[in-house]
């Protein structure tokens, strides 16, 4: 047995060992990486389940690396915020997307009622950063973008619990006009009560809730359950976006259980700034 288990030890794996230099690999690599410029950032479009028009963006990071092509953040991100480059990275695609947002601004002209609003992610260690709050104000400054056209998205594993220390820095950035919404929203244990206490102005509500609307019919308990969390959040001044809409039909139920916004493949996967530059004309004039 003793030698079997040895044997066993020794026999090669070459998928784990690919696995374990990619990610060693690619954690080295970060750092160059944002150096390099081999980040880019897409945009999602969020549409306005009443009217369907589009009201702003998601920014999503990608990584085009040298050999591995285009990673998904879910590859990096986790490894950027093991080794903190994540402030950095957080930091780069803020002044980004923000930059982007000044510009379709000026390229939309009095095209659209209402300018087009940014929203970023914010990993756990930015918001343990101390430079979140200084830093967001001199990107806003620096690109002349009104804090109200800022949205910085918080999971809401990140915030349920936290102590104070980590809710003052999203307090002062709400009482400046940046809203604050609660990511991945009804994927933790939340204490719905806990919400009172938290600076957001609005709920993305997890795809999974959005898949669920998939069947036909859906499930009448997941039904009363969005039913439930909208009637709250709207009772709190808090709305609510839905992510991962792909189907029409799934547009049409979320809109009538009283969904404000969505998000998802039905209306664009996320793009170059260029083509959600195009969508949002096309919706302003057509
Ligand atoms: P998230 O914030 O929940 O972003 C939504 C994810 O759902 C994105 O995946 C998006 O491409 C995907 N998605 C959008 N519509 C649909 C749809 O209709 N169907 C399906 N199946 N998926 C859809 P992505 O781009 O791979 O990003 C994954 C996660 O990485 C994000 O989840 C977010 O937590 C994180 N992330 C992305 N960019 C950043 C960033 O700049 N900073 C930080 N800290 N995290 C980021
Ligand atoms: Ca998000
Ligand atoms: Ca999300
Ligand atoms: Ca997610």
């Amino acid at each position: 047995a003793k030698s079997a288990g040895g044997n066993r030890f020794e026999r090669a794996d070459p998928e784990a060992d690919a696995r374990v230099i990619t990610r060693h690999g690619l954690t080295t690599a970060l750092p160059a990486a944002l150096d390099r410029g081999e980040f880019f950032i897409e945009y999602q479009p969020l549409v306005h389940l009443g009217d369907g028009s589009v009201r702003g963006a998601e920014a999503l990071v990608r990584w085009l690396h040298p050999q591995h092509g285009v990673l998904g953040p879910d590859r990096f991100i986790p490894l950027a915020e093991h080794t903190g480059l994540i402030v950095p990275l957080g930091r780069w695609v803020l002044e980004q997307s923000v930059r982007q947002a000044r510009e379709w601004r000026e390229r939309h002209g009095g095209d659209t009622a209402a300018p087009l609003r940014i929203n970023v992610n914010l990993s756990p260690c930015q918001l343990r950063h101390p430079g979140l709050v200084q830093d967001t104000v001199e990107i806003l400054e620096h690109e002349g973008v009104a804090p109200d056209a800022l949205c910085l998205e918080v999971t809401e594993s990140a915030l349920i619990g936290a102590e104070d220390e980590v809710l003052e820095p999203l307090h002062r950035l709400a009482e400046m006009g940046v809203d604050i919404a609660l990511d991945d929203f009804g994927t933790g244990y939340s204490n719905l009560a806990n919400l009172r206490r938290l600076p957001v102005s609005a709920l993305k509500l997890d795809r999974s809730f959005t898949q669920s609307m998939q069947r036909f019919p859906a499930d009448p308990v997941d039904l009363k359950i969005v039913e439930g969390i909208v009637a709250l959040a709207h009772s709190l001044d808090l709305a609510v976006t839905v992510e991962g809409v792909e189907t029409g039909a799934q547009a049409e139920q979320l809109r009538i259980l009283g969904c404000d916004t969505a998000q998802g493949w039905y209306y664009a996967r996320p793009g170059p700034p260029e083509r959600l530059h195009e969508l949002a004309l096309a919706d302003a004039t057509g």
